[in-house]
């Protein structure tokens, strides 16, 4: 038995770190949603026991490490399942990108092996066993538009904003994650207006959401590496609508409503980095 499966990127749209936890985890504030960049993910179950991850791209695991492996891994042995499956993943968002490749991965083969397996799992099930691998990905269970709180876990679904295109460039060199939280100054961060954005989510209100785009991560991630607040500048100066980098970075993405547009912008930045997609708003 098979089937395929789409794992679509997400975007931060407001990214927020209100606070650190005493789990090691920092609270965040953050509004997601989904676009049209994806990877695919074939999944096919097999007699032997073994999980096998097959990936297009040379830079990533395919042992336990994959985090695709470790959501087989956990179905299996949560629901004591006999047999096992080859996953082979078509890997197409840019990885470590701040754009959650690894995180809707692994969603994607929890809800194509609640297919499979036959579980009867209920998204909301998916996303809680999905917690235990990684923060984002309950959201990217469900896709969509989401108001992330907590580690990340806590959703709230919201519409969809006003679609609209997605330039994303990615810089070569990836930033860690853990260097940008040690330079975060908590006390010192201005915070996005992220009930701001949701109301403008909620009119469809394009050039407000355009205005609000924020994420205090940026000024960490522009003095570990220039090139992102070069690329981000670029963007702004070939008059994209709204410019904000991406999770914890490296790429940076601007909306555009005008087809045109979006493809100067394209065109713009193909010239200055090699990563860039024009892709559509999912939401
Ligand atoms: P996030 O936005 O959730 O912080 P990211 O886009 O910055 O994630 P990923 O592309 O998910 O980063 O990759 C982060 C790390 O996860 C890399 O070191 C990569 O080797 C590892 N990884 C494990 N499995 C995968 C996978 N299926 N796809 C991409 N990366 C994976």
């Amino acid at each position: 038995m098979k089937t395929s499966v789409k794992a679509p990127a997400k975007i931060n749209l407001t990214l927020d770190v209100t606070g650190k936890r005493t789990d090691g985890y920092h609270d965040v504030k953050m509004i997601m949603t989904t676009v049209d960049l994806a990877d695919r993910i074939h999944l096919s179950l097999q007699d032997r026991q073994d999980i096998e991850v097959r990936v297009n791209n040379g830079q990533l695991p395919t042992d336990e490490n994959n985090l695709a492996f470790q959501s087989a891994a956990l179905l299996k042995s949560k629901f004591h399942i006999q047999g096992g499956v080859v996953i082979d993943i078509d890997k197409y968002i840019p990885v470590s990108a701040g754009l959650a490749g690894g995180s809707t991965d692994a969603a994607a083969v929890l809800r194509g092996l609640n297919d499979l397996w036959q579980l009867g799992l209920t998204l909301e099930q998916l996303a809680e066993i999905g917690l235990q691998i990684g923060s984002d990905v309950p959201f990217c269970v469900y896709g969509g538009t989401a108001l992330a709180e907590g580690r990340g876990e806590k959703l709230t679904f919201l519409p969809s904003p006003p679609t609209c295109w997605v330039v994303l460039a990615k810089p070569p060199a990836g930033v860690a994650t853990k260097d940008i939280y040690k330079r975060l100054r908590l006390n010192d961060i201005e915070h996005p207006d992220t009930a701001g954005m949701i109301r403008a989510i909620e009119n469809s209100d394009y050039r407000e959401v355009c205005r609000l785009l924020q994420n205090v991560m940026e000024t960490a991630t522009f003095e570990l590496n220039a090139d992102v607040k070069k690329i981000k500048d670029r963007m702004i100066e070939s008059g994209a609508d709204g410019t904000v980098m991406s999770g914890s970075g490296p790429t940076v993405f601007s909306l555009c409503r005008n087809d045109k547009k979006a493809l100067r912008l394209y065109n713009a930045l193909k010239g200055f980095v090699d990563q860039v997609y024009l892709v559509r708003m999912l939401g």
